[in-house]
């Protein structure tokens, strides 16, 4: 009896290292897929210090990840990268390796006005923005901006990012040439605008765009209402209804200012508390709805974001510049509302730099607050990541290093003057790096950053059209009335 107990208990042991051995212990992200082990891979990246951004935030300081067919196939420590075999292999070198940051909004091709009305002009928006717009917008521009814009992010370390503009084709088209994922917004607005002659034409452009893209492996099209102060309950409705019908996202600007409600009630005839409750009685809040600011909202506002499971994009430097408020993102985060870190245009935040606007979110909470406990650095870092994905509803494919996901990921030098010595990652990616330190950036399994150049496009080009641009522009500028003004 005592033999056949010791011999069970071998086999169960043995069955037990079997299973360990191929299944691992701990998060199942970290296991070499068995079936997979020898076989040749795309790409690996070895000796990297690897944060997975995975529900642990699991590291490996000196780790491997494999890359084929589009997607990450293992993630691990340095004997993983024993059991591949690819035709590239990246030594990371004790780089930072790290999921592509996600910029949760933008309206990328205001970058051919970046730096315009800075100073001495009393409302940009309409004294600026819109009348720039009006004289000057065109298919051409939008698509060379993009094309410009996207390097900018590219370059930068952003491998997704969340836009609403117009003509929102010509900004797909830039995107996927430069190569980055765009979830791409066609703006609904109330008044005639570039790419749609009559008021709210831009739901019959957005309808088309939408047929247009809905099966891109880049692009995810989406439809945006501008505001809820420049466009009616009816056309909210009918835009979230749009969105609905071929299962896209939908996005407004929401709770940007503090008299939105006042505004709603004095244009449509709506009173509400709170412009997040009138929202609410449209039905439009839902887990596709993603709402840009939310600076001005109170507790019982946070309560219905949350209990609709509609989504955040937290703009910290836009709003600082624009003066407009400190959104309550501590409130948010701590009641579970999925958001993302977004730069918001060029003209508002003047960059589509995701490193910053970490640092700004990582500081101003602190501040605000009174509480240098809040808002750490790992804690930016996944707002960057997953956090950016959970919003704009792709975590099931980017976001984090994990198998099976798209392999969208960055390499951040840790050898700069300004990222040396890093002791702690996550600080030196909240506080310290720039878009500058981005060395190499993956985006569905291809490289389009390699040792800080880019590959998908000749910048000397890019740069001669913007020339062109910036010439027209410039003339434009002198003719606008703020510079009259005394
Ligand atoms: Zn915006």
């Amino acid at each position: 009896m005592k033999c056949r107990a010791k011999v069970n208990l071998s086999i169960i042991m043995l069955l037990a290292f079997l299973l360990i051995s191929t299944f691992g212990t701990g998060d199942f992200v970290t296991r070499v897929d068995a079936a997979r082990a020898n076989e040749k891979a795309d790409i690996i990246i070895k000796n990297g210090y690897i944060l997975t951004m995975n529900g642990s935030k699991e590291v490996f300081p000196k780790g491997t990840v494999v890359i084929k067919d589009k997607k990450i196939i293992a993630v691990g420590d340095e004997k993983l990268g024993n059991q591949y075999k690819a035709p590239k292999i990246i030594n990371a070198n004790g780089n930072i390796v790290m999921p592509g940051m996600i910029n949760t909004h933008n309206h990328v091709p205001m970058v051919a006005f970046r730096s315009i009305g800075e100073e001495g002009v009393g409302n940009r928006l309409f004294d600026v923005f819109f009348p720039l717009e009006g004289k000057l917008l065109s298919r051409d521009l939008i698509y060379k901006a993009s094309i410009h814009g996207a390097i900018e992010m590219a370059m930068g370390g952003v491998t997704t990012y969340a836009d609403m503009y117009y003509h929102e084709d010509e900004v797909a088209k830039a995107t996927e040439k430069i190569g980055i994922r765009g979830v791409l917004g066609e703006t609904v607005i109330s008044f005639p605008v570039v790419d749609a002659p009559e008021p709210y034409g831009g739901l019959k452009y957005a309808e088309n765009f939408i047929k247009q893209y809905q099966n891109n492996e880049l692009i995810t099209p989406s439809v945006v209402a501008h505001a809820p102060y420049t466009v009616s309950p009816e056309m909210l409705k009918a835009s979230k209804a749009l969105a609905d019908k071929y299962k896209v996202p939908f996005a407004l600007h929401a709770a940007e200012f503090p008299d939105e409600a006042q505004r709603v009630e004095s244009k449509f005839g709506q009173k509400y508390e709170s412009v997040i409750k009138y929202l609410d009685s449209l039905g439009i809040l839902d887990e596709n709805t993603m709402l840009a600011h939310a600076i001005h909202i109170d507790d019982e506002d946070i309560a219905i974001i949350k209990e609709r499971g509609a989504t955040i994009a937290h703009n910290p430097i836009a709003n600082t510049k624009g003066a407009t408020g400190v959104a309550p993102a501590i409130k948010i985060d701590k009641a579970g509302i999925r958001m993302g870190l977004g730069t918001d245009g060029p003209m508002s935040s003047n960059t589509m730099d995701v490193f910053g606007t970490m640092g700004y979110a990582a500081r101003i909470h602190k501040l605000v607050n009174k509480d240098q406990s809040l808002m750490p650095p790992s804690k930016v870092v996944e707002l960057a990541t997953i956090g950016g994905a959970k919003a704009l509803g792709l975590d099931k494919k980017v976001g984090s290093l994990e198998v099976g996901k798209y392999a969208d990921i960055i390499i951040v030098d840790v050898y700069a003057p300004n990222t040396f010595p890093t002791y702690d990652p996550y600080a030196t990616l909240a506080y310290a790096a720039g878009p500058q330190n981005v060395k190499d950036v993956i985006v569905n399994g291809k490289m389009i950053v390699e040792n800080k150049k880019l590959k998908t496009y000749d910048y000397n080009k890019n740069l001669r059209d913007m020339k062109e641009i910036y010439k027209k522009v410039a003339e434009v500028e002198k003719t606008l009335p703020y510079h009259k003004k005394p």
